[in-house]
């Protein structure tokens, strides 16, 4: 098969679909891969890198959509993407759809096969294209909000893990799933004393038997994180209820309650936020202040870090993006039914029932 990796165009993101390595396994496999020129700069890939590879390099989008029977990319392809899509051709990225009727309406239109990351499904019930990105975000979480604690960025003037003499910050981690459990990991790496809330008895369970003296857990009820939060330097915000904006653990008027200058970090802003103060920051101006409590809201945390998130999510793709060009996309999907939970979009069709009933389109 032959497969097309564009670069991204959509603002500040520097990831790219495929990585040097992944083109090399698949021109293993007896396909071709053509890659645009300049598509991984930003994580760190010259073209030089695809060529050693394997691949060829060419000067524009279109000649990547033109030639490839398989566009594998990050983020939903935006208006000019889309027309070059067409009929029978095949594109595996992030598409999140269901907030998007444009870009269904042009999807549809394209007459292409779209599979989406986000709802490629595992045995364990996990999403394992989505999980990189919650690692990558899990661990960055509790770096910016050290960074947000330094007093020059408004925050408390504490040191996550203390100096002799001298107490960790102390940090609550509010949700314990992927997010949640890599920002305990990385907070108790630095020194700083972590708890970790959830709902989930079960989940608690899990990270006491796997975590237990590292950091500790409490059960999540409201109560327990405003006790929490009047102690903590910095909290994480790390809940996700699938299908659902995130839950209000704090609201303004608790804010009164923290410690001055203590950070907030809500890595589920991209669900809406789980303080009622947060609001999407960007990696150019993540933070600001309400009442003296320092918040980072950035959306795409995974793209302040483009080359291990690149490397991580290519990790995690590979072996779908193979399926799919070994196979063609109808067998790799008969085959493998989490592959095929992510078939969003066939011939004109939208294949994904939560899509179509979001958007309120025949499925
Ligand atoms: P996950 O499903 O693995 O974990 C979520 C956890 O929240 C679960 O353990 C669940 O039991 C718990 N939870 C639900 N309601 C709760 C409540 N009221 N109180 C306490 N715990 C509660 O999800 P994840 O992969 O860890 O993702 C967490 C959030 O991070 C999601 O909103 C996700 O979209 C977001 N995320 C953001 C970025 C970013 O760049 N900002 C990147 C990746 C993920």
């Amino acid at each position: 098969m032959h497969i097309g990796c564009p670069k991204e165009i959509k603002p500040q993101e520097f990831r790219v679909g495929i990585t040097p390595n992944a083109a090399r396994e698949a021109i293993a496999h007896g396909h071709s891969v053509t890659v645009e020129t300049g598509a991984g700069v930003g994580a760190g890939f010259a073209d030089q890198a695809y060529i050693d590879a394997g691949a060829a390099i060419v000067g524009t989008p279109a000649e990547v959509y033109g030639n490839a029977e398989m566009i594998v990319k990050v983020k939903e392809p935006l208006s000019p993407e889309r027309k070059m899509l067409r009929e029978g051709q095949l594109l595996f990225a992030y598409l999140h759809l269901a907030a998007d009727l444009g870009q269904t309406d042009d999807l549809l239109d394209s007459g292409a096969t779209c599979i989406a990351y986000e709802t490629v499904t595992d045995d364990a019930g996990g999403l394992p294209l989505l999980a990189p990105m919650s690692e990558v975000a899990g661990r960055l979480a509790p770096q910016m909000g050290a960074w947000t604690l330094q007093k020059a960025n408004g925050g408390r003037g504490v040191l996550m893990g203390g100096v002799p003499g001298v107490s960790p910050a102390n940090v609550a981690v509010l949700g314990g799933g992927v997010v949640g459990t890599q920002a305990a990991k990385i907070a108790a790496g630095m020194g700083a004393d972590v708890t970790v809330v959830d709902r989930s008895l079960t989940r608690l369970r899990y990270l006491d038997e796997m975590y237990g003296g590292r950091f500790k857990t409490n059960f999540a009820s409201a109560g327990n994180v405003i006790d929490l939060a009047r102690e903590a330097d910095l909290i994480i915000g790390a809940v996700l209820i699938h299908g659902a904006a995130a839950p209000r653990l704090l609201s303004r008027a608790q804010l009164s309650e923290l410690k001055p200058g203590a950070a907030l970090v809500d890595v589920a802003i991209d669900q809406g936020g789980c303080f009622e103060t947060s609001r999407v920051t960007t990696h150019e101006n993540p933070i600001y202040s309400v009442d003296g409590i320092m918040h980072y809201c950035v959306a795409n945390m995974p793209g302040a870090v483009a080359r291990t998130s690149t490397i991580a999510l290519g990790n995690a793709t590979m072996p779908y993006m193979l399926a799919l060009a070994d196979k063609g996309w109808k067998q790799a999907c008969k085959d493998d039914e989490h592959l095929l939970r992510g078939l969003n979009i066939h011939a004109g069709k939208v294949t994904y029932a939560a899509v179509g009933k979001a958007l309120d389109l025949d499925v």
